[in-house]
């Protein structure tokens, strides 16, 4: 691509590219359902409300009342609200607003790889949001992992307070561990069963 097109154009495409995956991560979104149009935050807001609603007791759809998906928001938050950050220095203010004022920063045509890799990493974080948020089956291990040893991990949420959470869960890909990142693939479970004593874990990770 871009042999056809001038540098100008190049960055225009870029920047349009840009655009179009910011409004993926910050706009409001609708579905249609029965017939009728329903709108929903966008998903940044949802992640954080996700995040705060576990917390409150109120049980979302979103989250199967399973911990390490709670983890895997709030890294997800931190994630965004560092990369932004970061994107968008020196300029401070709202996340929103910093991923709404990128695309209208004054690019020069030699940052328009610059702006490709941002559009790649928003849309990366818009497939992982909509993957926490649809939930998948999982389960937690309330063993400690035979790896490192912890049992628990601890996060800060977005309003500063810890949370604790179980080291280990699984899900279809099989068994991870938050804190030290070993990853027993779905032919192991059996066996990563046996080593933590816990005989049941892969029946229930199937209901
Ligand atoms: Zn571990």
């Amino acid at each position: 691509m871009g042999d056809h097109m001038s540098t100008d154009e190049n960055l225009r495409d870029a920047l349009h590219h840009l655009d179009t995956a910011i409004h993926r991560l910050t706009g409001v979104r609708t579905t249609i359902h029965d017939g009728r149009t329903l709108t929903a935050p966008c998903l940044y807001v949802q992640m954080q409300q996700a995040v705060h609603e576990s917390k409150r007791g109120v049980s979302p759809g979103a989250f199967n009342s399973s911990a390490p998906a709670w983890l895997e928001t709030i890294d997800w938050i931190t994630t965004v609200d560092t990369t932004v950050r970061a994107w968008a220095t020196p300029e401070q203010g709202h996340i929103l607003s910093l991923l709404a004022g990128l695309a209208h920063r004054p690019w020069r045509p030699q940052d328009t790889g610059q702006a490709r890799q941002i559009t790649n990493t928003i849309h990366g974080w818009v497939r992982a949001a909509e993957t926490i948020l649809a939930g998948g089956p999982r389960m937690e291990v309330r063993e400690p992992c035979p790896e490192c040893g912890e049992r628990y991990v601890y996060r800060r949420d977005g309003l500063g307070e810890t949370i604790r959470a179980d080291v280990l869960h699984i899900d279809a890909e099989g068994c991870h561990c938050a804190v030290c990142g070993t990853h027993w693939p779905p032919d192991q479970l059996a066996f990563l069963a046996r080593l933590i004593g816990a005989p049941d874990v892969t029946e229930q990770s199937g209901a």
